[in-house]
């Protein structure tokens, strides 16, 4: 089971472009200016990412200002 699984909440999104600047490996904005993460499904309106190593989702998600980032460890909140 790949362990870990970042989320973004695209409702919560206020296209600051905080994540893409952090991490633009995982993240960029969409043609909306809503953050997209790249590779992803779309489940309801969030994207859902699954990752063997979390990397630089972290730090986008520490640098979120509304907290819309979410990263999960075995199904934990971790960040
Ligand atoms: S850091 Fe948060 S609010 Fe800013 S673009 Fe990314 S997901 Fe949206």
């Amino acid at each position: 089971m790949v362990p870990y699984k970042v989320v973004i909440e695209r409702d919560e999104c206020t296209s600051c472009g905080n994540c893409e600047d952090e991490c633009p490996e995982l993240f960029q904005l969409d043609e909306g200016g809503i953050a997209h993460l790249k590779n992803s499904a779309r489940v309801n309106n969030n994207d859902e990412l699954y990752l063997e190593d979390p990397d630089c989702s972290l730090d986008a998600a520490l640098n979120c200002p509304v907290v819309c980032i979410h990263v999960y460890e075995d199904g934990e909140e971790i960040s």
